[in-house]
């Protein structure tokens, strides 16, 4: 573990000492334009923050699994998907993603989204939709129109 001095500057979201990483190293999952920042992580902490940002009209991947999500957001706006709801977001919005809900966040056409997220230190792999599910969740009208990133 590396040390880490006890207080740091962020200048336009990009914290000091923190790598700016790729979303996720799961090549099977769709997303697009989304870079993330490992903000706490500590072997003797059981939770991670971490900050995502999706440029204009990018998204993270849909998925669930059995670890929750704790989100807050922090710029931009856009919409999100939990479970059957569909929601707009702006700063200081909070979303709590739970177990085995199907989820997934996207960024307005011309703003970013940017959001810290609060998840399990030690967690399960996110399981991706089958075409199966993906029929049954675009079955919704408003769903359909979120995954299309038309959102009403
Ligand atoms: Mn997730």
């Amino acid at each position: 573990m590396t040390s880490r001095p006890p207080h740091r500057k962020a200048k336009d979201h990009r914290w000091e000492g923190v790598d700016l990483l790729p979303y996720k190293e799961d090549d099977r999952a769709l997303f697009k334009s989304i870079t993330r920042q490992v903000l706490f992580s500590d072997p003797d902490m059981h939770a991670e923050l971490r900050y995502f940002e999706m440029a204009p009209g990018g998204f993270s991947t849909l998925e669930r699994h059995v670890h929750m999500h704790a989100v807050l957001i922090l710029r931009g706006c856009g919409h999100c998907l939990v479970g059957d709801e569909v929601k707009s977001l702006e700063p200081r919005d909070l979303v709590t993603v739970p177990p085995m809900t199907w989820h997934q966040f996207r960024a307005t056409k011309g703003e970013p989204l940017g959001f810290i997220c609060m998840v399990n230190a030690a967690r399960d792999k996110p399981q991706l939709p089958t075409a199966e599910d993906l029929a049954k969740l675009s079955s919704d009208a408003k769903i359909d129109a979120f995954l299309r990133n038309e959102p009403g």
